[in-house]
């Protein structure tokens, strides 16, 4: 265990932004993890559980307690199971399991972070999310004070959200268990039009494991969705908004106000349509690289907000409140923020 005391944390965030923690404390075991968060919980210190930072916007303040970054590691397969240690780095761990022939996770390929954060926001891209293969999440449950063993079914998963993002004090993930599957070397169907097209199939077939990773990859890198510490466009929280679901009154006023715009609606559950935050800010007005400060919208993907080198979170607090008042008046849609807000609110 590693113990720092006013310990910058820009440095751990993929935003590079955000001032120090009062203490910051790196666990590489569960024992660790599970006597840090005891020990700031008897003490009433405030505690803030990170991975890779990958998702988080800390204020410029910093954070007036106990960090704890969880560096644990543990990747074990036995047949098409699959347990990893919260700490343990996603992308690798993705890569690995495509190396084995295992389908289920290839499409989730240079997702940032760590394999702990996965199970929060319900990790999902290209078609696919963690919510399909995960079975079992072992957490440290702060309220009961004792380790728990929670299976998929119980974790309320849903676009981008589960019960760990709902309740933000109560659990610390430690484990991650998710089934695989052999599908003779390929691919878990593909689902969405984007990576068909690219892969030059039709929606639903399967292809090689390798070439579905290797084109998710190429995709994700051509938006500026892989880190590349060179290239400020991934100097960012990924998609800094969610992509807004409309029950079908608000989605009626939204394409009225669209008029002449073919705005995108996806069916997300009865009387819900999902629409896309990235339409929205593009014809809101905000282009991709919107913003004269050091803080702009991504030159490679509009949903982006990035740090070109030398802006602060107020900076991107910023870019994003500008952007998410243009939208609303735009179009009568608020949007809502992905990453996890750390002593700021947009
Ligand atoms: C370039 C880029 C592309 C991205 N693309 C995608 C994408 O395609 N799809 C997608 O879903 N996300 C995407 N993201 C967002 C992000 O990578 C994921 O949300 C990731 O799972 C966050 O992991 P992390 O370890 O970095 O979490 P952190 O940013 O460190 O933490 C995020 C939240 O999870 C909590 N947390 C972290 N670890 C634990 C734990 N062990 N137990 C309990 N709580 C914990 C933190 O307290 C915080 O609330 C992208 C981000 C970037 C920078």
């Amino acid at each position: 265990m590693i113990e720092q005391m006013d310990a910058p944390l820009a440095p751990l965030t993929t935003l590079r932004l955000g001032g120090p923690a009062r203490r910051l404390v790196t666990a590489e075991t569960d024992a660790e993890v599970v006597a840090t968060v005891r020990a700031a919980d008897r003490a009433g210190e405030p505690l803030l559980v990170i991975g890779g930072g990958s998702n988080l916007v800390i204020s410029d303040a910093g954070f007036p307690g106990t960090v704890l970054r969880i560096a644990t590691t543990g990747f074990t397969l036995d047949g098409a199971l699959l347990e990893l240690a919260a700490g343990e780095v996603w992308s690798d761990a993705v890569a690995r399991t495509v190396d084995a022939g295992l389908a289920g996770i290839e499409f989730l390929a240079g997702i940032p972070g760590s394999a702990g954060a996965t199970p929060v926001q319900n990790v999902g891209a290209y078609g696919q999310e963690v919510a399909e293969t995960i079975t079992e999440v072992v957490a440290f449950d702060r309220l009961l004070d004792e380790t728990v063993t929670l299976a998929g079914s119980d974790c309320a998963f849903s676009y981008r959200h589960s019960r760990f993002k709902a309740d933000p004090d109560r659990y610390v993930v430690l484990r991650v268990r998710f089934r695989l599957a052999d599908e003779g070397g390929l691919s878990s169907p593909v689902k969405y039009a984007e990576v068909a097209r690219s892969l030059g199939v039709e929606a639903e077939q399967r292809v090689k494991l390798a070439e579905a990773h290797a084109e998710v990859l190429r995709l994700r890198a051509g938006k500026g969705m892989v880190l590349d510490p060179a290239d400020h466009d991934t100097w960012s929280a990924g998609s800094f908004f969610t992509n807004p679901v409309l029950t079908d009154a608000q989605f009626a006023d939204f394409t009225a106000k669209v008029g002449e715009l073919k705005a995108p609606g996806y069916p997300a559950g009865e009387g819900r349509t999902k629409t896309s935050a990235a339409w929205l800010i593009d014809n809101a007005g905000f282009r991709k690289g919107h913003g004269a400060g050091p803080a702009t919208l991504s030159t490679k993907h509009t949903l982006a907000l990035t740090n070109r080198g030398s802006a602060t979170t107020e900076d991107l607090l910023a870019l994003a409140r500008e952007v998410r008042d243009g939208v609303r008046a735009a179009f009568g849609v608020d949007l809502v923020n992905e990453p996890v807000m750390v002593g700021v609110s947009l």
